[in-house]
């Protein structure tokens, strides 16, 4: 067995939670890979060093003194340092990017120094070698991540090696100028070192229990998913509920790798295990959770007969995509359409996209409608069991809570309705109380 380990920011954001993260990497020999964030916050008015870099990089930017930032970067780094009690010269590295400053560095190559400094202590602490992210992670010189290449050259620096320790979130081009991924991005980069090791286990050590069958800011203290499958993660993540970076999903799951979510600050508690193939006992949940989000709108149109043009559907789309408009549903009938969008992406091209798709399509009506919040019943078990849906909408219908829209098929593992975003928080806790017996 072999588990490649990532750890996030707030469980390395001081010597004492490196300590203890240390132990549990050391407590189990198949942890044989560690991947590390920055230090994150130390409470909550606390700022991560990624945070904090980004300001050093805007500092400089703007021809500003960034000796305050630096000093506050240096001090962070300085009592880990110290309170870790290992020989380390931070100085040096210190002196190296101060240096670098004055070489006017990239945006990215700046933000990635918390990840290495963090990953050069901590590899010190655990006396394991520790291993350039710039070495492994490749991006091409598009900057998307290259992944025959990444793997390659995983393989043929870590194979062979015990241990190693590497900085998350960032790797390089093949002019060797460095490339992060989006904030967030060591889950990435852990998952893909546990692809191209064809590891056993790809554990993600954070902050939170695991994944939640609803959010803890809506319902309190909802019940911890044990089990999910990675298309249920897809579908809950799509609606609001983060807990991974999106797209450190992908490269697991293609190597059908599982990924386990464990909290560093309950190392007994099993956490969330992510999985291709739900086992025998998660079946048993006809759902898996319910998550949403606000700020939608609806781009509504209506015209007779709009069933027989062909095409109709397909310019409506190609007018919004035109403006980079991303959409999120689009549930029809005969002669109507709905198109589901961000309203923030919406709001700048409102009126060029209304006389467009007016002058176009001549539709007999138009109109946006905001404030729309959707919210999705998860679960791969939902098509199975008869009279969900019934129950589900007996639900909203004793609550008072009126239905805009719904988008539901057998393929997609949900049920996504829409609602008043007024409505929002009140729909997933009824909806939450009331299918229990379903969870
Ligand atoms: N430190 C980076 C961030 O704050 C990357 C990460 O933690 O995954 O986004």
């Amino acid at each position: 067995m072999m588990k490649v380990v990532k750890f996030g920011g707030t469980s390395l954001a001081d010597a004492d939670a490196i300590r203890h993260a240390a132990s549990i990497i050391k407590s189990d020999p198949d942890r044989r890979y560690t991947v590390v964030s920055a230090p994150g916050k130390r409470s909550s008015e606390d700022i991560k060093i990624t945070d904090l870099l980004i300001r050093l990089y805007e500092e400089t930017q703007a021809y500003k003194d960034s000796t305050k930032t630096l000093g506050l970067i240096e001090q962070r780094f300085a009592d880990i340092v110290a309170g870790l009690g290992i020989s380390f010269d931070l100085k040096k590295e210190m002196d190296k990017l101060e240096r670098s400053l004055q070489d006017d560095p990239g945006r990215e190559e700046l933000l990635s120094r918390g990840e290495y400094l963090n990953a050069r202590i901590i590899a010190a602490y655990l006396q394991w070698p520790f291993v350039d992210a710039g070495l492994l992670i490749r991006f091409g010189s598009d900057h998307r991540l290259d992944n025959a290449k990444t793997d390659e050259q995983i393989r043929k620096v870590l194979t062979g090696m015990e241990h190693a320790v590497i900085p998350g979130f960032y790797g390089c081009d093949p002019d060797g100028n460095i490339v992060t991924f989006s904030r967030g991005g060591s889950d990435v980069s852990g998952a893909v070192v546990a692809r191209a090791l064809k590891a056993d286990l790809y554990e993600n050590w954070t902050d939170v229990s695991g994944i939640m069958s609803a959010d803890p800011r809506i319902i309190a203290d909802p019940r911890r998913v044990d089990w999910i499958s990675y298309r249920e993660l897809r579908e809950m993540s799509y609606m609001g509920a983060t807990v991974l970076h999106e797209e450190a999903v992908f490269p697991v799951r293609d190597a059908g790798i599982p990924i386990q979510i464990r909290n560093t600050m309950d190392p007994d508690a099993e956490g969330t295990m992510i999985v291709s193939v739900l086992p025998k006992e998660a079946r048993k949940h006809t759902i898996t959770g319910i998550a949403g989000k606000k700020g939608l709108s609806d781009l509504y149109i209506e015209k007779a007969m709009m069933n027989a043009e062909v095409g109709f559907g397909a310019k409506v789309m190609n007018i919004i995509a035109g403006y980079g408009v991303p959409y999120e549903h689009t549930p029809t009938s005969i002669d109507t359409m709905s198109v589901i969008v961000e309203t923030e992406s919406l709001e700048p091209w409102r009126n060029q996209i209304i006389s467009e798709i007016d002058k176009q399509l001549k539709p007999d009506r138009i109109m946006i409608e905001d404030g729309i919040a959707l919210v999705a019943v998860v679960g791969e078990g939902l098509w199975q069991n008869t009279g969900f849906a019934a129950k589900m909408f007996s639900i909203l219908s004793e609550a008072g809570i009126s239905v805009r829209m719904i988008d539901a098929s057998f393929s997609e593992m949900n049920i996504i309705i829409g609602v008043n975003s007024a409505d929002y928080e009140k729909t997933v806790r009824v909806l939450y109380s009331g299918l229990q017996e379903y969870m």
